[in-house]
């Protein structure tokens, strides 16, 4: 079915969701998620703060409290823009199945569901939980850098990837060599983060003297 609908002329919603850490949000991950929302057409794009990652052990992420602020903060100005606390409220590990299934819940079995990913998160999505289902029950946009290769993206997604070819999209992101690592290491050395995450968000990294140790 077209993303525009049959004869009634009603399209159906589509929305963005966008997990992540966000420990803390920045200038990447809102710059991807805004021309994700421009290129696809999205209605909405929802960023979900995740709960305990299961990569991450939990001491090593800042409570989910400051996490949620500083993402509710950086998206305050853009009105297509949202937060929601799905993860953040189910206790236990956050997988991407269960934000989905939520979100599914949330906004009905018509809505189109794109998860906005980096590129290479994508590459982990074959070790993801339910990985098969996943992908069955949404689209997937895979931010890269202009110029990343997506023959080597392609391949080594596998046969998930080729079976599935149509929930795949990609879109080139404006060169942004920005992570959270990079941010958390800045306030820790002291270094400026002005202009890499929102002003608001560098201020309640600074009110709440967030990242000073650690990593
Ligand atoms: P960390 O360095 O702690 O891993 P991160 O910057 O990768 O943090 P996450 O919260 O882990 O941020 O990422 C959330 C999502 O945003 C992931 O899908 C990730 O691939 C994507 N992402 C992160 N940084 C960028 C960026 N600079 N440009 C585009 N997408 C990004
Ligand atoms: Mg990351």
């Amino acid at each position: 079915m077209r993303a525009e609908g049959g004869r009634s002329g009603k399209r159906r919603q589509r929305i963005g969701v966008m997990g992540g850490t966000f420990d803390p949000i920045h200038y990447g991950h809102l710059v991807t998620a805004e021309a994700a929302r421009h290129e696809f057409r999205l209605e909405q794009v929802i960023f979900v703060p995740s709960g305990r990652p299961p990569h991450k052990r939990p001491e090593e992420i800042t409570d989910a409290k400051h996490r949620y602020t500083m993402t509710v903060l950086a998206t305050l100005t853009n009105p297509h823009f949202d937060v929601s606390r799905v993860d953040i409220d189910r206790p236990g590990v956050t997988y991407t199945i269960d934000t989905i299934s939520d979100l599914r819940a949330l906004y009905g079995p018509e809505a189109e569901l794109y998860f906005i990913t980096g590129a290479d998160a994508l590459l982990e999505i074959v070790s993801w939980k339910d990985a098969e289902r996943l992908v069955s029950m949404c689209q997937f946009i895979g931010a890269t850098r202009p110029g990343y290769s997506l023959d080597q993206l392609e391949q080594n997604l596998g046969p998930l990837y080729r079976r599935y070819r149509r929930s795949f999209h990609f879109l080139e992101v404006p060169a942004l060599a920005i992570s959270s690592t990079e941010i958390r290491r800045r306030v820790r050395t002291g270094s400026p983060i002005r202009y890499l995450v929102p002003e608001t968000v560098a201020f309640y990294i600074a009110k709440n003297r967030l990242y000073l140790e650690g990593n």
